[in-house]
Order: C-alpha cells, then structure tokens, then sequence
C-alpha cells in the first residue's frame, strides 16, 4: 500500500495526543457490568470500543467487574451470551445487538431479573438507557460529501451504487433513509441497491463484482454505508478494472480507511467519537446497577438516551479530527499495513 506521506504532510502541522482524564466516582462498588459486541469484521469494536469502555469502566467505579463478550454477527450467540451474563450475576447489560428485534427477548429476560439494559449503538426496544449517535445524519452526510465531490467534478447525473448495512441493524435503515434523502433529489440515480447481510465486507464485494457488467459504464459513485463495505467494494471496482475509481463513502473512520482516502481511494469516512460514547454508557452502567438513574439528554421512543453528532471526514480534515483526537498517529496512518 503506497501512501502518500507529502500529502498528508500538507495538512499535518501537529498530532493529537488523546489523553484519558476521567473523573472517578463509586457507589456501585463490586457490581458487575456486561458488554456485549455484535461482531469483529468491523475493526471499531475491538479497536476502541472495547478498550475504551474498558478504561471508562474503571474510572467510573475501580471495583466493578466486566464481562465482555462479542457474538461474531451471530444472534444466536449474543442471546446466549446475554443468558451466561445474566447467570455470572450481571447487574447491568450494555448490548450492542446483532438483531435489534431479536435482542427484545434478552432485554424480557433481563427485566424478569430486575436487571437494567442499555442499549449501545444501536436501538432496542424496551431497553432502560440508549447511547448513541444521530445516525439518519451519518447518511445524510456520507450522501451529501459524495453529491457534492460529483458536482465539483463537473458530473451532475449519472448512475450510484448504494452498498447498505445489514437488514437486522436498526442503525442501516436509519443510514439509508439519511442518504436517499439528499440521493433522491440530487439529479444521480441509484441503479442498483443492496443490504449487505451482517455487514460483511466479503458480501459487499461479491455483489458489488456481481453488478459491474451491467453498472460499470454509467457508474459515477458509490454509496457504501461503513468503511468495511467500501473496502469489499473498492476491491470489487480495482478487480473489474475501473479506472479511475469513482467516489465511494464509508463510515468508522477505520485505520485502512483513513488510509485508503490519503491514498485517493476512498473519498470519506463519518468519524465517530466512539471515547465519548463509551463514557456515556460506562457511567449509565453504573448509575443503573447501582440502583440509581442515569443522565440524559434526549429521548429515543421512550428511552433516555445520549445522541452525539457524526463528522464526516475528508483528506481535508484528517488531522483536525482523528489525528487531534488521538484515535492515529501521523505514523499509523502513513506506515504501510
Ligand atoms: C454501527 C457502525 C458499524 C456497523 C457495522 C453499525 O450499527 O453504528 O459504526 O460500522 O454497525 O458493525
């Protein structure tokens, strides 16, 4: 992978250094705390979400104990890993559901224990906390960089690919509602659309090698909803031969992603702030185990929620988002991986 050092260097004046500073707080002394991932073909999981709910876990109460599991996309998994949670004692699940239908039966079981559930990432029903991001606005962002990238480059109609999440994520269908709302005015038209099956990047790609014949000509972009899809699809396009690559979108701002936009492969990412998330459900998971309530600042169908903003992400603006936030370092993004 050859990166492109000087063109990062242009907008390179200082790198971030993420410093953790929380401040610790207790009362819900020796609880235990679950966390429960969907999947690990999306790099943020295991890069920070994890990590980060991990280190926000421990400042909000030193004594707690967590329990981590991730369902590798499997639903079935994630229920019976709720199900051991709930067993090992977990006096509070924070689950991120592979199936957010599917997940109203771990959160039934969880309130026959009087065991509170926050729902992370992405939306469950009946849950007693929600934090995460303004996810229609995710799309209406990705769909917007990549309207106005087009029109910059003189193109005002032509045909999209819309590569979308899996159809058992509540976050997908908000994400493609965002982006159809800027594409289906926007003068380009979608000729083919597709929902990727739990996200995976190797899916994207083969459907994307599956329309080229019929797409490739009158192709001038391609919506893809998180930076794993556009990986599968980028590959896709470089295998059929499409030179140069049209825009492509993303979301996660993933390191290969970052990477490939330095490159000019990818046009954007959506950054996340996955740090204060993590936070925001790391003192909820407290104040809930402990008996207490947790602070919000919105209401998502009934359910006190904390919602922060996406930022779309551009090589214009690497280093005021990541790179300041300490999430890479200029030499992560420039080393070749
Ligand atoms: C998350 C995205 C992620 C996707 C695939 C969504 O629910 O919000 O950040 O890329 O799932 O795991």
């Amino acid at each position: 992978l050859g990166i492109a050092v000087s063109a990062l260097a242009l907008s390179l004046v200082a790198c971030g250094s993420g410093d953790n500073s929380n401040s610790a707080g207790s009362g819900s002394g020796g609880k235990k705390i679950a966390l429960l991932l969907p999947e690990s073909k999306t790099a943020r999981y295991e890069a920070l979400d994890r990590p980060l709910f991990t280190a926000a876990l421990k400042a909000a109460c030193a004594d707690c104990e967590l329990l981590y599991s991730n369902a590798d996309q499997l639903a079935d998994k994630q229920q019976q890993q709720a199900e051991a949670a709930l067993t090992q004692g977990a006096n509070v699940l924070v689950l991120d559901p592979v199936d957010g239908k599917a997940a109203a039966a771990v959160v039934a079981s969880a309130k026959a224990q009087n065991v509170p559930v926050i729902a992370y990432d992405r939306f469950i029903e009946g849950a007693n906390y929600y934090v995460s991001f303004e996810n229609e606005a995710v799309g209406k962002l990705q769909a917007q960089t990549l309207v106005d990238t087009l029109k910059a480059a003189g193109k005002t109609s032509g045909n999209l690919a819309m590569i979308n999440g899996a159809p058992t994520d509540p976050n997908a269908a908000d994400f493609k509602k965002g982006a159809h709302s800027v594409i289906d005015s926007s003068g380009f038209k979608v000729a083919a659309e597709f929902d990727t099956p739990d996200w995976s990047p190797n899916k994207a790609q083969d459907w994307m090698e599956g329309q080229l014949s019929a797409i490739k000509n009158g192709l001038v972009g391609v919506y893809a909803a998180n930076d794993g899809t556009a990986g599968g699809a980028i590959a896709a396009l470089k295998g059929g031969g499409v030179k140069p690559l049209p825009p492509i979108t993303g979301q996660d701002s993933e390191l290969a992603a970052i990477q490939r936009i330095v490159a000019g492969d990818q046009t954007m990412t959506i950054y996340k702030a996955v740090k204060p998330q993590a936070e925001a459900a790391a003192k909820a998971a407290v104040a809930l185990a402990g008996g207490g309530k947790a602070d919000s600042t919105s209401d998502v169908k009934g359910v006190p929620s904390t919602i922060l903003d996406p930022i779309a992400v551009t090589k214009a603006n690497i280093n005021d988002t990541v790179v300041k936030d300490g999430i890479y370092k200029v030499s992560d993004i420039c080393t070749a991986s």
